[in-house]
């Protein structure tokens, strides 16, 4: 079986891959990297939609995409949806420092914070959609250099380092990508 995921993010592609390979052996996951649609959703759900019906219809295979962020309790849920352009840049470090510097005076306590992934899944039969939530908090400075995005300043519930400072191994093995993609996986086990 060949699944197309549509992203652009090589981050992603190399977590999914690690994620799948372990779960469906059997499945030969193709990156689709083309032109990106509009994210002009207002949800995870949406966007997550947008670019795995786009993938479909370039491809004409079951595409799947993800659509992620991170959510901060006292900000309202914010970056959200805005993560990877938070500052105005696609730039990971300058959209973290501008996180840490939001929450300057906030203490650690009041830094509760989740990882969200939600996976769209669009086939000619169906759409459907698998939601992962990674709780933890936001540090109070970077740390560690693996992983991308919000990962130097996220601090996973149970751990005392951050996700940047995990193995990836351990990473792909909790995270709200690989929580969305299990779902994913469970579903695709029970309905081909
Ligand atoms: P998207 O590509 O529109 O889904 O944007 C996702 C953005 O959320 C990324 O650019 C990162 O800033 C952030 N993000 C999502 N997942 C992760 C993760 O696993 N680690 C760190 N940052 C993430």
């Amino acid at each position: 079986m060949e699944l197309v995921f549509a992203t652009g993010n090589a981050h992603k592609a190399a977590e999914a891959q690690q994620i799948l390979r372990g779960r469906m052996p059997g499945v030969n996951v193709l990156t689709f990297d083309g032109e990106s649609p509009v994210e002009s959703g207002t949800s995870f759900l949406e966007n997550a939609l947008i670019k795995a019906r786009a993938a479909h219809k370039a491809t004409g295979k079951p595409a799947f995409a993800d659509d992620s962020g991170i959510s901060v309790e006292v900000m309202g849920g914010a970056p959200g949806i805005f993560s990877a352009i938070w500052s105005g840049t696609r730039d990971d470090q300058i959209n973290r420092d501008l996180l840490l510097a939001q929450l300057e005076d906030i203490p650690m306590e009041h830094r509760g914070a989740a990882f969200v992934c939600t996976v769209a899944l669009v086939s000619d039969d169906a759409e459907v959609s698998f939601t992962g939530i990674w709780s933890g908090s936001i540090a109070l400075q970077a740390a560690g250099d693996g992983g991308f995005g919000y990962d130097p300043v996220f601090v996973p519930e149970g751990f005392s380092e951050t996700a940047a400072e995990l193995d990836p191994e351990v990473k792909n093995s909790m995270s709200h990508r690989f929580l969305a993609m299990q779902q994913m996986a469970s579903y695709l086990e029970e309905n081909s």
